[in-house]
């Protein structure tokens, strides 16, 4: 696999067109997420309630697939239960740092399985992964700052 392989039309896509982008009003949870290896910078603010993640948002500067990731991870968990979002976060981060993904873990990411293929490129698994600890610190502790060193 070339690293050219890796940007496939619809990371492209989204990092042209980032979805969800912005920020919600105070008194939404907020966190800030920083990879210092790329350079990638990213804030999300999220609006829960009753245990579902109702609405997301994010702005930052990074590479594409740090804002792809970001992107799609917006959509992929706006509108569902916490336990669901932690579910994808580990299937996620499973199929990015692990050796294979297992078939379940791809049925349950859907169309994140497209960043499997960042899995061969270490240096990018952190640019891919940075939206999705910076979500969790967001769920976890409001106004948190994350760095992937
Ligand atoms: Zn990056």
């Amino acid at each position: 696999m070339s690293l050219r392989d890796l940007y496939q039309e619809q990371i492209l896509d989204h990092n042209r067109n980032p979805r969800n982008y912005g920020s919600l009003e105070a008194p939404a949870r907020r966190a800030e997420g920083f990879n210092p290896l790329c350079g990638d910078k990213v804030t999300i603010t999220v609006r829960v309630n009753d245990g579902i993640l109702e609405e997301i948002r994010f702005e930052g500067k990074g590479c594409a697939i740090s804002t792809a990731s970001a992107s799609m991870m917006t959509q992929a968990v706006r509108g569902r239960q916490i336990m669901e979002c932690e579910k994808l976060f580990r299937a996620f981060h499973e199929m990015v740092t692990g050796r294979e993904c297992p078939v379940e873990s791809e049925r349950t990411l859907g169309a994140l399985a497209l960043f499997g293929g960042v899995r061969e490129f270490p240096a990018r698994v952190k640019c891919a992964t940075l939206a999705w600890h910076t979500l969790q610190a967001a769920l976890h502790e409001n106004a948190a700052v994350v760095s992937t060193e």
